[in-house]
């Protein structure tokens, strides 16, 4: 069934307006009786049903509550460097699916390709579509944010100041597993670093190990990039989150 997030809270009765009105009117040509999923701000579930259209509204009724438990525990950010415009869609819409509580793209020396401001921020609203869209197809019940692009060395920045637990997927490290990272970082909240195409220069690698990044093995083969964000999202997801389980 097809499924809407509301800016709202479930109720008996509620009303869609604005541009998910003018979906479900004018490009679902919904008609009353047709029923769907409602997901709330607060990640309640709810099967309602299409009671009444006007204008630029749609009446919603409440027919039942749903059970929805398909946020993981963890907080993971995917940090992705860019990659060329179709891997990078493709990554974002798996990182929602494997649970990934945001995505924040990263401009670093090897990316091959470069946004101005006009481009970044158009690329950004194409990414978040990617993402909500994604989100609605595996049944998530929180939208996730896809976030400014921000240059390698302002998160650099923030890793350190913040301590964040950053797991820098690095196809030059030899001795640490992922495995073996993981289950050393006690937090809920971790953030996963993969490379662009040209991957990280050595500069890079040392500052990210600086700023505090435990850097990482996926394993003895070289994944293409968008590979990598895979793997390594599921990797997190399973030793600590709810792939798997
Ligand atoms: N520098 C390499 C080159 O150009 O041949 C490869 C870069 S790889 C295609 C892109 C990114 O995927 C890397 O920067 C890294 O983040 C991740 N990656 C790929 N294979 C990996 C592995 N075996 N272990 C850890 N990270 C890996």
């Amino acid at each position: 069934m097809r499924r809407l997030f509301y800016k709202g809270q479930l109720a008996d009765r509620i009303q869609i307006t604005g541009s998910d009105a003018h979906h479900l009117m004018h490009v679902m040509r919904a008609k009353p009786g047709q029923e769907i999923v409602v997901v709330d701000d607060m990640g309640k579930v709810g099967r309602m049903v299409m009671v009444a259209f006007s204008a630029d509204a749609v009446t919603l009724d409440l027919k039942e509550e749903l059970k929805a438990d398909t946020e993981s525990p963890l907080e993971l950010i995917l940090a992705q460097c860019l990659l060329k415009a179709d891997k990078m869609d493709t990554v974002v819409q798996k990182a929602v699916e494997l649970g990934a509580t945001g995505v924040l793209p990263i401009c670093s020396r090897n990316c091959v390709v470069r946004y101005d401001a006009k481009k970044a921020e158009n690329r950004r609203i194409r990414w978040q579509k990617i993402a909500d869209e994604a989100a609605k197809q595996c049944g998530r019940t929180a939208l996730i944010e896809v976030r400014p692009i921000a240059s390698l060395a302002s998160f650099c920045e923030a890793v350190q100041q913040e301590g964040l637990d950053v797991v820098f997927c690095y196809e030059n490290e030899e001795q640490e597993t992922a495995k073996a990272c993981l289950q050393k970082l006690a937090g809920g909240r971790i953030v996963l670093l993969v490379g662009p195409e040209g991957g990280f220069t050595l500069e890079e690698a040392a500052a990210i190990t600086a700023a505090g990044g435990h850097s990482v093995t996926l394993g003895p083969r070289i994944l293409r990039a968008e590979t990598a964000a895979i793997a390594g999202l599921s990797i997190v997801q399973y030793e600590k989150g709810d792939l798997g389980s």
